[in-house]
């Protein structure tokens, strides 16, 4: 039986080689970190700045699709900085910069920008960017003096880091104290702080979407360390229900990676396989060496579990090469344990032994006992393979022991559950190594010493079992109402906005998940009263945050969504789609119907100011609606999701022609296959051309915002 040894490799890989020397950022932390650009420094950019930014914006985007394309423009950019630049453009452009240089592997010039960085950040007193070093510190604390000391150091940081205003620096936090938890076990503990970080991406400026599914990446990495294959796969599968859009090749071969583990474990190792295999072409055609070991690392696994060692030690020793090349001590340490098992399997023990134990050395020393756990079941399995049944014996034992400490110790009580299935394999798994050993005992009678032990600790082993039982009957039974709350208080945010307790995007996507099948049925219908869906974004919404404060802004947000769900029907579907956008879903309706909804949802918010306290503050939305199906136009060609780009776009328009109104399209005036291709892509020249009808109503008269 196999352990999912690569997957806390790989998460730990992520989590802790952040500390190592080569490097400063971990593979995970660099998607984060990615998204504190921006962040810490937006707030505050002035309108001679904002060309910049949004360059660096752009470079950004350009480096989620390729890295090198990224690192190329970005170097040029840094290159053209004036000397005079903004300090802050400067410390954004080297947060990104440290990044895009580890993701192309270049560890030793990423270190110098990060170091650039710190020295920069020091001098400019820049508060969030000190901040987000201290909280970096946390792994060289870990390693340094373990994690007792790391917590004691973030926990001192803490005040700052609630007086800070980034929520990118909060995110980082957050993110570090739940590795730091996920290392001591205490899973549940890391759960909810990628919980908080989840609503704490919502609230992000930009890249919500890159956080949102790098957490749900995380979380999935997690859940593979609770040895929970099928919650990590769903929680793979919401970070892929993020975005619809086409995602970034980094996260996606996290995501992939991922996936083939938790199938691994699942036993689906095909599929697990093919999983390995795009990550690997992915990363080798982006040029993202880290990911191409990791890829190259887990195929190896792979033919390991079919016991072709051949190729296993063909893919571990490639894995080898690129893990050396990059000094990554981690993946170094994780392509030796392959390559034991795999010259282990070919008969070559001594040699297979010796590489597994200087890897074991590793892990040990660097806090990773998960993998040191796993490492030492596959051990034992390959001496009993062997036949060599006192050392697999052995290793057992050390593993048993290994394994009560992280899932026995108190501090790990919410997954008792899970260990108690655990044991039971245990328990399985030495008896059937104790019988083997019996009978080949029973063949040579020399090895009579030996046959006593083996007896002694049998009859141990059928005692100690009727005890254990009950103990953990009763623990698990408790600690699993731990765990469910846990898991409720996930499923609940995985459909509800915390904020507002409006449905949430993911709601909606599998609403409409379902939704060919009932379209079919009622396709006559559906073109004479189509479903309808109103985009909202409200106005000028980082005024309202910038002059009364975030907490007036939540106020505000909460506001708007008690109108909308006094005006809306009762068959309508509202949501809170992103930040400050909302989404009416409004199935079967006419379009006399959605013209009077418009109105009155644009009267609903904007007729009378809100009032706080003793503030009033006036709120208006701009909106952008569309039928699905659209026109006559099937919804093989325009999908909800293209028509909702189109509303998005309408939307769009509505801000450039003043706000406070709402754009929508009613009908096609040429075909289809003239308009869809403008039409998905420019809104404006397909009106210019006359390609489509649009219709304009006017929000009610208010005093502008913002003159
Ligand atoms: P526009 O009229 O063009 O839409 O201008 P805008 O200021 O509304 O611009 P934009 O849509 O880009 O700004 C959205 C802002 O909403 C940015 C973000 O800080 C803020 N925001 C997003 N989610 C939340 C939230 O949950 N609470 C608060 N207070 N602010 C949020
Ligand atoms: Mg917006
Ligand atoms: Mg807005």
């Amino acid at each position: 039986m196999r352990h999912p040894f690569k997957l806390t490799l790989c998460v730990d890989n992520k989590k802790l080689s952040a500390s190592s020397d080569t490097k400063h950022y971990s593979l995970l932390q660099i998607v984060v970190l990615g998204l504190l650009l921006f962040l810490m420094l937006s707030a505050q950019a002035e309108s001679e700045h904002e060309a910049s930014m949004a360059r660096l914006d752009a470079i950004q985007a350009a480096a989620d699709k390729s890295n090198d394309e990224g690192l190329r423009q970005l170097i040029e950019f840094k290159k053209n900085l004036p000397a005079d630049a903004d300090p802050k453009l400067r410390l954004e452009t080297l947060s990104l910069l440290s990044g895009l240089y580890y993701d192309a592997g270049k560890g030793s010039l990423s270190k110098e920008t990060v170091n650039e960085f710190t020295a920069l950040a020091k001098k400019m007193r820049d508060q969030d960017a000190l901040l987000l070093i201290d909280i970096f510190d946390s792994f060289e604390i870990l390693e340094k003096s373990g994690v007792a000391e790391a917590f004691i150091h973030l926990d001192k940081l803490q005040a700052r880091v609630l007086q800070s205003s980034s929520i990118g620096v909060q995110i980082r936090y957050r993110n570090t104290l739940a590795s730091l938890y996920s290392i001591s076990h205490k899973f549940d503990e890391a759960l909810k702080q990628y919980l908080e970080m989840l609503k704490l991406s919502e609230l992000l400026p930009k890249r919500q979407v890159q956080a949102r599914m790098s957490t749900w990446s995380a979380i999935a990495n997690l859940y593979l360390q609770m040895k929970d294959p099928e919650k990590a796969l769903n929680a793979t599968t919401e970070a892929l229900a993020v975005s619809s859009a086409t995602i970034a090749p980094k996260i996606f071969i996290e995501i992939s990676i991922s996936r083939g583990v938790a199938l691994s474990v699942l036993k689906r190792n095909d599929e697990a396989l093919k999983e390995y295999q795009s990550a690997l072409k992915i990363g080798r055609e982006e040029n993202l060496p880290y990911t191409v070991a990791l890829a190259l690392f887990n195929i190896a696994d792979q033919y390991l579990i079919k016991k072709d060692f051949k190729r296993a030690e063909m893919y571990a020793r490639d894995a080898m090469a690129k893990s050396q090349a990059l000094e990554d001590n981690w993946g170094i340490a994780g392509a030796k344990v392959n390559l034991g098992f795999a010259l282990g399997g070919q008969g070559k023990i001594a040699q297979g032994a010796e590489l597994v134990n200087q890897s074991l050395e590793f892990f040990k020393k660097s806090h990773a006992n998960t993998d040191v756990e796993m490492i030492l079941g596959e051990f034992s399995h390959m001496y009993e393979d062997a036949g060599m049944y006192k050392e697999a014996l052995a290793l057992v034992r050390e593993q048993q022991k290994l394994s009560d400490e992280i899932f026995r110790s108190d501090r790990a009580k919410a997954v008792a559950v899970l260990q108690e299935q655990f044991d039971a394999e245990h328990r399985k798994k030495q008896i059937e190594i104790l019988a083997k050993d019996n009978a080949l005992k029973d063949a040579d009678i020399q090895n009579h010493r030996l046959q006593q032990i083996v007896a002694l600790l049998a009859s141990l082993v059928a005692l100690l079992a009727g005890a254990f039982i009950y103990v953990l009957y009763r623990r698990s039974k408790k600690l699993n109402e731990q765990l469910q709350e846990v898991n409720l208080q996930l499923e609940f945010h995985a459909v509800r906005d915390p904020l507002t307790g409006l449905h949430n995007r993911r709601s909606f996507i599998a609403l409409m998940a379902a939704r060919p099948g009932r379209v079919d049925v009622e396709r006559r219908e559906a073109y004479v009263n189509p479903d309808c869906m109103i985009l909202l974004d409200i106005d000028h919404f980082k005024h309202i945050n910038d002059t009364w404060g975030h907490a007036v802004g939540d106020v505000v947000l909460k506001e708007v969504a008690t109108r909308l769900r006094n005006v809306v029907r009762d068959e309508d579907m509202l949501m809170r789609w992103g930040g400050e956008e909302f989404l009416i879903f409004s199935p079967k309706s006419n379009p006399e119907q959605i013209t009077s909804l418009v109105e009155r949802v644009l009267r609903a918010v904007g007729e009378t100011a809100f009032t706080s306290s003793e503030i009033s503050i006036p709120v208006t939305v701009t909106a952008g609606f569309i039928s699905v199906p659209f026109s006559d136009v099937p919804e093989e060609i325009c999908d909800w999701e293209r028509a909702l780009q189109i509303a998005d776009m309408a939307l769009y328009l509505g801000k450039t022609h003043g706000r406070n109104r709402a754009y929508g399209l009613s009908r096609l005036l040429v075909s289809h296959e003239e308009a869809i291709p403008t039409l998905t892509h420019d809104l404006a020249a397909a009106i210019k051309e006359n390609m489509v009808e649009v219709i304009e109503v006017l929000g009610p008269v208010q005093e502008p915002l913002v003159a």
